[in-house]
């Protein structure tokens, strides 16, 4: 089978427990952009959604200067997680594989969002979207430059947080329900929200580093009109849509009942109030959010079609990557040589990346690597014969993330077999299995086979038999119960495996 390594070996590498910081939700101040104002104000025909299209996208993985790891499942993750969130919206995403990476202590923990705007600056590919995957992004966790690009911060980023939907929903003009009160109820943050009395007619905020150019020296503050409950103003206030309503929360805050806010607030006319926490572009918590409004879905369309369209792909495969759970190993797992693992190819994946470690709980990694075939080298300066070994595979293509990891297999490398040795193995068919110690298994008649080999779960030898030109094999009756690999062996070098479950 042809090997191709498209990454190559990632190097063997450890997985360091990471100190969890405690970010803010998000550092993008979307002022309401004009092109936004401008396409409220026409009135949103929701019948205007057209066809499906998809956004290109280019991940950038960043790493401190020497030595550091990149977190690859992190990133599929965050693109499934993607994925997902957007499926309603008629809007794909494509991805360009490989990701990029880039080495920069000082991007990787930024300290302010000019810093970032810097990194994007200097590493941005055209006609995309880039994304970038940092440990710091200015203690937030996730922020969208509008000009430049999105950064990720990598504890913000699992298959079951928001932030990148809620970052991508900044990048396609959507601001946030709250618009205005992100520093409390003045730009620089010295008067704070006040929830139990009536909130001002309007609030200030600065929008500085958030317009659709960057201007650095020129502080930038703007005025929003506080929405109403009623929502009679609801096309001038806020956000602009009428169907995100009124939402003074600017802090992480966790759903109550009915996925509302357990915090009331009070409109400018003393209506009383809780915030809507399914909406992905606030700040309620994880798990509550769940969704865009109608008029956000035909706001980003509209905006990626008039503002992105470099970033739009209107071709495109739609091949999805499902059915991850058939992936299996060949040979029942375990592998005669020390040159290769085959495993069984997941429809319509292009990609697999694969991360091997000598222990169930992954606590450490041995080796990741992404391969754009099903198998994956074994070089005999990090697999060592007779040890036993986990791999969980992740399969996926440039626009389809939602398959994820296998379940955790394992297997050996198997004693003494030299990779100079090139013997063909195949795997054998047995009954009964589960078998008793001192009973008999029955295989296919094979009339070049000379030799019974017993290997336990570590891959040691424990048991050789003379091949006696029959059907079947005894089990050796001093076995212990547990898993042991059975190999007939050929004159000519021919190995027929199969893994065998001996009980008592
Ligand atoms: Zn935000």
């Amino acid at each position: 089978m042809k090997r191709a390594l498209l990454f190559g070996i990632l190097s063997a590498v450890f997985v360091f427990p990471t100190i969890a910081q405690t970010l803010d939700p998000c550092g993008t101040v979307p002022h309401r952009s004009e092109w936004l104002a401008n396409f409220q104000k026409r009135g949103i025909d929701l019948s205007q959604r057209s066809v499906d299209f998809r956004i290109a996208i280019n991940a950038h993985q960043v790493g401190n200067d020497q030595g550091s790891l990149f977190d690859y499942g992190l990133i599929l993750e965050s693109l499934a997680a993607l994925e997902r969130d957007f499926d309603s919206t008629g809007i794909g995403f494509v991805v360009n594989l490989p990701f990029d990476t880039l080495r920069s202590t000082q991007y990787n923990s930024h300290d302010d969002v000019l810093e970032g705007a810097d990194m994007m600056f200097e590493n941005n590919k055209p006609d995309a979207l880039n994304i970038y995957y940092v440990s710091n992004p200015a203690g937030n966790c996730g922020y969208n430059l509008p000009y430049a690009g999105i950064a990720m911060a990598n504890q913000c980023s699992g298959f079951s947080q928001k932030t990148i939907a809620h970052e991508v929903g900044h990048a396609l003009s959507l601001p946030h329900p709250f618009l205005g009160w992100e520093g409390g109820q003045t730009d620089d943050g010295s008067t704070p929200a006040v929830y139990t009395s009536p909130a001002p007619r309007n609030v200030t905020y600065d929008y500085t580093y958030f317009q659709s150019t960057l201007v650095r020296d020129t502080l930038i503050i703007d005025t929003a009109i506080v929405e109403l409950v009623a929502r009679t103003n609801c096309r001038d206030a806020a956000d602009g849509f009428c169907d995100t309503p009124a939402d003074y929360l600017a802090t992480r805050w966790t759903c109550a009942t009915n996925n509302e806010s357990g915090q009331t607030q009070m409109d400018p006319d003393g209506q009383i109030f809780r915030s809507d926490g399914t909406l992905i572009m606030g700040y309620s918590d994880d798990n509550c959010q769940s969704r865009f409004t109608d008029e956000q879905k035909v706001a980003m369309e509209a905006f990626a079609q008039a503002e992105r369209p470099s970033w739009i792909r209107t071709t495109f495969d739609t091949n999805l990557v499902r059915g991850v759970s058939d992936l299996i190993l060949d040979a029942d797992g375990f592998t005669l040589t020390t040159e290769e693992l085959t495993f069984t190819p997941v429809e319509n994946a292009t990609h697999y990346f694969v991360e091997v470690s000598e222990r169930r709980s992954f606590s450490s990694l041995l080796l990741e690597t992404v391969v754009t075939s099903p198998v994956l080298a074994l070089p005999s300066s990090i697999f060592e014969e007779n040890e036993n070994y986990y791999i969980k595979i992740y399969a996926f293509n440039d626009h389809s993330f939602l398959a994820g990891r296998s379940s955790i297999m394992d297997f050996t490398v198997l004693q003494g077999v030299s990779s100079t040795q090139t013997a063909s193995v195949s795997k054998l068919s047995i009954s009964p299995n589960p078998v008793s110690a001192g009973a008999s298994v029955q295989v296919p008649f094979r009339k070049d086979i000379e030799r019974v080999h017993w290997y336990d779960s570590r891959g040691a030898i424990v048991a050789e038999q003379a091949y006696l030109n029959n059907t079947s094999v005894e089990v050796p009756a001093n076995f212990a119960t547990g898993v042991y690999n059975l190999m007939l062996l050929s004159r000519d070098g021919d190995r027929y495996l199969a893994r065998v479950q001996v009980i008592r």
